[in-house]
């Protein structure tokens, strides 16, 4: 038995999802599109605050999960499909599935050990 192979790996098989990459995923989820339907001058098309940010965060998760410069979008806006470059879309889904079920894993994780309410109603009102 030879324990040492160093056979490189073609292709890293899952991005490394960490908590951030979850937090920055979760987060960008939330973000609301109100951009006005485009003007027919496109160059004076301006994206609203919501995809302003949206581009702000995908680029730091890009970079939390070490994707490369050219594996770009690294999680799609809408849906994969329409991601961008077709090449890509199949890693995309894979990516927004894998972020998805950690999100959802962490979700009922904090839902279960949660006890009692988190805020209390005094704060939340003056
Ligand atoms: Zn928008």
């Amino acid at each position: 038995m030879s324990g040492t192979r160093r056979t490189p790996i073609a292709r890293p098989p899952v991005a490394q999802i960490t908590a951030r990459a979850v937090d920055l995923f979760v987060a960008m989820g939330k973000l609301r599109c109100t951009c006005p339907p485009p003007p027919p001058e496109y160059w004076k098309r301006k994206m609203c605050a919501g995809c302003d940010r949206w581009y702000e965060l995908h680029a730091e998760l890009n970079d939390e999960l070490g994707c490369k410069p050219w594996e770009w979008p690294c999680v799609a806006r809408q849906s994969p499909k329409r991601a961008g470059s077709p090449a890509w879309n199949e890693d995309i889904a894979a990516r927004m599935a894998m972020l998805d079920d950690a999100a959802r894993a962490r979700r009922t994780a904090s839902h279960r050990s949660k006890s009692g309410p988190p805020m209390p109603p005094s704060l939340t009102r003056r």
